[in-house]
């Protein structure tokens, strides 16, 4: 059943544990997720990027989310670095029942400004928001590379007093993609437990991928050329999430999957077209790497 970000998001706050949120754009991959969190009994965030609203359109993944959700596990959707007021705007008219506002890149006043007004316009249909303070570092889609710059606590209790959001993403030392760290990826938790302690409010991982070595290897061995990509240790995630973290993003992770299963049955079936056969190894595969996740944010059974 469809559920909002608020409802889903305060339960893991009150219960400490973490709701996966995975991104979604097309049908297979929000199956994938959808049935990984069917069988490990998870609530679940499926969100969008405006990337992926680009890509299908709107109504194609309001649709897809739609027939997700008549499975009997809370689902939320939920609207990732929503930086475009028209796209907001145009979610909360679709019925995403949470969105992202991130105005990290602006000034601290505008930020504030900005998500002010979003949560005011989400929270009269009862959608819940979540903002971002500080700089998460890396690349993402529209957002270019960049430094991190670690959430600064103070100001950070002033936002969300301003602001009134239900969440806050926060930079203690990840970054998007698939090259996080130069060396062993270690999260700031010190100032996780500071943020969370004077906030009081469900925090949100970004930049979470685990970026496991079994699906680099999958992946290169078929050819692909990704480099030396690392992500955030499975110990670092357990420990941000009994540290405060309740929402999880990850992307690269299925865009690894995805990746690493075409390649594998393209190679092995080269006489074989159909996209079908195609595309269910990497539904599987990905359906997998989601399970693992749910279990590590321990919101297994939580449904
Ligand atoms: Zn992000």
């Amino acid at each position: 059943m469809l559920v909002t970000l608020k409802k889903i998001l305060q339960k893991a706050h009150k219960e400490g544990y973490a709701v996966g949120a995975f991104n979604i754009n097309n049908m297979e991959i929000c199956q994938a997720i959808v049935r990984a969190a069917v069988a490990q009994k998870a609530p679940v965030i499926l969100q969008t990027s405006e990337g992926a609203i680009k890509y299908a359109g709107i109504e194609y993944l309001k649709a897809i989310a739609e027939a997700a959700s008549n499975e009997k596990i809370p689902i939320a959707l939920h609207l990732d670095h929503g930086r475009d007021i028209e796209t907001v705007k145009a979610c909360i008219k679709a019925g995403w029942t949470g969105i992202m506002y991130d105005g990290s890149h602006l000034p601290f006043e505008e930020n504030v400004k900005n998500t002010k007004k979003v949560v005011q316009w989400a929270h009269k249909k009862g959608i819940g928001v979540e903002g971002e303070l500080g700089t998460i570092g890396g690349a993402e889609e529209s957002i270019v590379s960049r430094k991190i710059i670690y959430t600064n606590p103070e100001a950070a209790r002033e936002f969300v007093r301003r602001t009134g959001v239900d969440a806050l993403a926060v930079a203690i030392g990840t970054s998007h993609g698939a090259y996080k760290f130069e060396g062993a990826g270690r999260l700031d938790i010190h100032l996780l437990k500071t943020l969370k302690e004077q906030l009081k409010i469900p925090l949100v991982l970004h930049g979470a991928s685990g970026v496991p070595a079994s699906l680099v290897t999958m992946a290169a061995r078929y050819g692909a050329q990704l480099g030396k990509p690392e992500g955030v240790p499975d110990d670092q995630i357990a420990i941000a999430v009994k540290n405060g973290i309740n929402k999880i993003n990850t992307d690269t992770d299925i865009r690894l999957a995805f990746d690493a299963a075409i390649r594998k049955f393209i190679a092995e079936k080269p006489e074989d077209f159909d996209p079908r056969h195609i595309l269910s190894p990497a539904r599987e595969l990905i359906q997998q790497v989601v399970e693992h996740r749910m279990k590590l944010f321990g919101s297994d059974g939580k449904a």
